[in-house]
């Protein structure tokens, strides 16, 4: 059952239908203000920051989906052949898809495009962060190379242009750090609260909490079909040899809302 979502409904539908069906589950967990019997929030250690040159390391709490070494992880992947070589993987015939499903999430992603770069707009280093293989985060060689802006790298394929074009230079890596909150639906499968993407690249924010308006897709005006709050997050085989390394996830309990409505 495909499900029609008017982008000036969303805001709405939110509001009364993401209040009911969250707000119920979170009301009672609200405290008063500087609730000494309020549950602190779980101690992790940080991680570090990656560069062009030089990988990371994820905080203690992630997922580690793709290493940064010469240990061979990609178990964690099914689907498409890909090629791993020495810590770098790349798609080398069809998509892959991870084994494990995730609902919210927060994804970090080290990636490289070819060099020396070839071709031009959608067929210069395309591949692709796409959760439960349905809404894709872009990714392009858009260093200096043009293409349709809802296209170009860091773009919510066809629905949201990144902010900025923060990338780097083909062959040298880049990072995404993607909070994604998945769309949610009733026993109707009607849409209750749109998903929505955060999206740093190389540390710059390029999407700030938009609000998918449907799957993304090629060529036609985006529009909700029902999935369940859970799915496998796939990696797309373009047929251009982009280089992944480092990939870590963090899984992201329920949104809290409004802590203090009061003010008191
Ligand atoms: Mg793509």
């Amino acid at each position: 059952m495909r499900i029609r979502i008017k982008r000036a409904a969303l805001g709405i539908a939110f509001a009364a239908v993401g209040a009911a069906a969250w707000g119920a589950g979170q009301a009672e967990q609200r405290w008063k203000v500087h609730d000494m019997k309020r549950p602190r929030p779980q101690v992790i250690t940080p991680g570090t920051f990656s560069s062009a040159e030089k990988a990371g390391m994820p905080p203690s709490d992630a997922i580690v989906l793709l290493g940064n070494d010469k240990e061979d992880l990609t178990g964690n992947f099914t689907g498409g052949k890909w090629i791993f070589d020495n810590g770098i993987y790349m798609p080398n015939g069809g998509s892959v898809d991870t084994k494990e499903e995730f609902g919210d999430c927060q994804l970090h992603v080290e990636w490289a495009e070819p060099t020396p770069a070839t071709g031009t707009s959608q067929g210069r280093g395309n591949s692709g962060i796409l959760f439960f293989g349905i809404y894709e985060v872009q990714v392009l060689d858009s260093y200096k190379d043009e293409t349709y802006a809802d296209g170009q790298c860091g773009a919510i394929y066809g629905q949201y242009p990144p902010l900025v074009n923060v990338n780097r230079p083909p062959g040298e890596f880049q990072t995404y750090d993607i909070v994604f909150r998945a769309p949610l639906f009733d026993d109707q499968k009607h849409v209750t609260r749109p998903g929505r993407f955060t999206v740093f690249q190389n540390g710059v924010v390029i999407q700030d909490s938009v609000q998918l308006t449907g799957t993304t897709a090629h060529g036609h005006e985006p529009r909700y079909d029902y999935f369940k709050p859970t799915g496998k997050i796939q990696i797309q085989d373009h047929g251009n040899k982009v280089r992944y390394r480092q990939i870590w996830i963090r899984k992201l309990g329920p949104e809290v809302g409004v802590a203090n409505p009061s003010g008191d």
